[in-house]
């Protein structure tokens, strides 16, 4: 999709249509990154999971693992312990890299941390069943949480020279505007924590200080005062009054 600024006007072009706005809402959201194990992608959204927040109810007194490998690796570890006594750490062959507080952490509630390659995972339909290691054990596991990251898709907003910060996310103020005047953005590629209600929540916010900031620019730029006068010249303005008896 291109983006540009032309004659005042956001504009952007899809494969078929070419819009142009003086207002832009960017609600482009983010990508998950998955695990990189054979078997695993038939489980996303049933037994895979990326957000304790909206799935960790489903997974009471099952055997979760936690793949990742930093700080919030260790978090969501910890989280999903009052889910569930079952939980363990699988990193994939790599090195931990959390910081020695979360190390010990780990040490202090005796989470299972697995540190070889995983081959495979074995599964049924949508259910995950076990992680293969490659020292040939098998570990039981029956809900996968992942926690390697997002990437924000955000280069329409880098396109307009929106600011964003160091992990990719696009920032915004309190009522969603960028850094470039005029663009907004909402939902999963802001800050905001990423769940739908929080998502259409500032979509709601962005769109009432859209219709403000239009509404002052009318006032200022006498644009209302203009549709005002086109509106005295075609129609009557008062309203009809009455007088009963
Ligand atoms: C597996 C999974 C389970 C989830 N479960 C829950 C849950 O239980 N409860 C909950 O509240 N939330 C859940 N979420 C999160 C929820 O889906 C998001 O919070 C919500 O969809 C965010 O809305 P959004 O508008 O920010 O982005 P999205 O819904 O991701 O929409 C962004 C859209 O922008 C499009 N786009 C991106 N870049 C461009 C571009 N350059 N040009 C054109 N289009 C573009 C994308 O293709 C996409 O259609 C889940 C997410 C996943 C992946």
């Amino acid at each position: 999709m291109g983006a540009t600024y032309v004659d005042g006007c956001f504009e952007v072009c899809s494969a078929r249509n070419r819009y142009r706005c003086l207002r832009l809402l960017l609600a482009t959201g983010i990508f998950h990154i998955p695990p990189e194990i054979n078997g695993v992608t038939q489980c996303l959204g049933h037994s895979m999971f990326f957000c304790k927040d909206c799935d960790g109810y489903r997974v009471q007194n099952k055997s979760v693992a936690i793949y990742g490998w930093a700080n919030e690796t260790v978090e969501y570890a910890l989280a999903m312990l009052a889910y569930t006594p079952t939980v363990s750490v699988v990193t994939d062959g790599r090195e931990p890299k959390w910081d020695r507080e979360h190390g010990r952490w780990i040490r202090e509630y005796e989470v299972p941390v697995f540190q070889e390659t995983i081959t495979r995972a074995r599964h049924r339909g949508c259910d995950i069943q076990r992680l293969v290691l490659n020292d040939g054990r098998e570990v039981e596991v029956e809900a996968l949480f992942t926690t390697r990251g997002d990437i924000y898709y955000n280069e329409i907003a880098r396109a307009f020279g929106a600011k964003t910060d160091s992990t990719g996310q696009v920032c915004v103020d309190d009522r969603m505007a960028t850094s470039v005047r005029g663009l907004y953005a909402a939902g999963c590629v802001t800050p905001a924590n990423c769940q739908m209600i929080i998502a259409a929540g500032e979509g709601a916010v962005a769109a009432q200080a859209i219709n403000r900031d239009l509404f002052e620019e009318s006032l200022a730029t006498h644009q209302l005062r203009r549709l005002r006068r086109a509106q005295q010249a075609i129609a009557e303005t008062a309203p009809v009054v009455k007088v009963e008896g």
